[in-house]
């Protein structure tokens, strides 16, 4: 018989609603003793059977719903999956512009725990959970048959495996890719380091965002905080930026921008980078006067889950004020939040909150998110993570 968890009553429903994600607190028994990452049957405390999950005995987050039919859950029943994951971005609108692109985004794809970031012809593997790293073997060899491509990379060394009792694994997992590659974006050139950069190499999910703010730049001075290898910065200043300040508090981060500025010809007089802590940098831009046509905020998560929102929300409004005290008149300010914790409807309030105590009169023009290769199931609303807000000012 196979290993089964049986929910407490009444804890059945966020099931029903077709969410992928059953909490410890949910469940009354265990039979069987599943191992990490096996397959369990989940039934309801009247012994109705709801769905078939993977185990993961150490997380919070004890299972992820594979599927809510009685079927087999096997490498035939991952092809399927993988398979629609591929066939959804074909033809994709970003397609003619870019060569890399997100191929499975985990839950929202129905692949809990799974993440597969497109670059050319190599694939970056990101496997966050316990159920996802049990097929992890199968996964790979299925991602090269499905996606015609030889080459993985695997990045699975994100601080959430910490909660799923995962070690870090980082290294080649097929073929042999290069540690370092060069990626299109918007006819523009990106270096990505997919064995030490951030997340998998590269923040895939800002190139629209990166796209629009290179349209409204033409003739005016940017300030790019958390910009990492210099994504904004080069759609800016290849787009007619009159100058561009980028921050980063990594050294590595801005040693690759340079190259990017390099690698796409661009000027490298109208671009200046500084190694440093944006909270501090805004502060000394405050007290010598100095100011922006547009200011672009793009820091880390600053609330994983919904534990640290109240940090982050002092966080974020620190920022946004000081931001916002920069801008010329008429000028915009294109802010994001990336924290699960904090959804779109907060992030909103707390930026009028920094409108309103720095004393301007903004409005929001145009409202962004993650682009659609990175999609949000619509029973799984925690893959809405990415918001962001364009402002002008008065
Ligand atoms: N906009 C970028 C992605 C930004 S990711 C792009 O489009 O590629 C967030 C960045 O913030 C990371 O590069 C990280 O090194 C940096 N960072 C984190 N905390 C910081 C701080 N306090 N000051 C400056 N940079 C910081």
């Amino acid at each position: 018989m196979m290993p089964s968890l049986t929910l407490k009553p009444q804890r059945q429903k966020s099931l029903l609603r077709r969410h992928p994600w059953i909490f410890s607190g949910a469940i009354a028994h265990v039979d069987g003793n599943p191992k990490s990452g096996e397959t369990v049957d989940i039934f309801d405390s009247k012994g109705n059977f709801l769905a078939k999950a993977a185990y993961s005995p150490q997380s919070n987050i004890r299972a992820r719903t594979w599927t809510w039919l009685d079927e087999a859950v096997d490498a035939d029943f991952l092809r399927r999956k993988l398979d629609t994951a591929i066939i959804r971005r074909d033809g994709s609108e970003t397609h003619p512009y870019t060569d890399s692109y997100r191929l499975v985004h985990a839950e929202s794809d129905g692949i809990p725990g799974l993440i597969v970031d497109r670059y050319g012809d190599v694939l970056v593997m990101q496997i966050l959970t316990a159920g996802a790293e049990y097929w992890k073997e199968i996964l790979a060899d299925l991602l090269i048959e499905l996606a015609g491509i030889k080459n993985i990379y695997e990045r699975s060394d994100a601080d959430v495996r910490t909660l799923e009792g995962l070690e870090p694994h980082s290294g080649v997992l097929r073929g042999n890719p290069p540690e370092k590659l060069i990626i299109q974006e918007y006819g523009l050139k990106f270096n990505v380091d997919i064995a030490q950069g951030h997340k998998t190499g590269f923040y895939l999910d800002q190139r629209e965002s990166r796209h629009l703010v290179g349209q409204l730049a033409k003739d005016r001075d940017l300030l790019n905080c958390f910009c990492y290898t210099g994504g904004f910065s080069i759609h800016a200043v290849a787009r007619g930026a009159k100058s561009v300040t980028s921050i980063d508090s990594s050294g590595n981060a801005l040693m690759l921008g340079a190259e990017n500025m390099q690698l796409n010809d661009q000027p490298a007089q109208i671009h200046e980078w500084i190694e440093g802590d944006v909270f501090k940098e805004l502060r000394t831009f405050r007290d010598s006067r100095r100011d922006f046509d547009m200011i672009i905020l793009d820091p880390p998560k600053f609330a994983p889950t919904k534990f640290q929102v109240e940090k982050a929300a002092r966080g974020y409004k620190d920022i946004n004020l000081l931001a916002f005290k920069l801008l010329r008149p008429g000028g915009i300010l294109v802010t994001f939040s990336c924290s699960g914790g904090v959804d779109a409807y907060l992030f909103q309030k707390i930026v009028a909150g920094a409108a309103l105590d720095a004393g301007v009169d903004a409005q929001i023009v145009k409202e962004l998110r993650q682009g659609s290769d990175h999609p949000i199931a619509l029973n799984f609303p925690e893959g809405a993570y990415l918001k962001g807000l364009v402002c002008r000012v008065a």
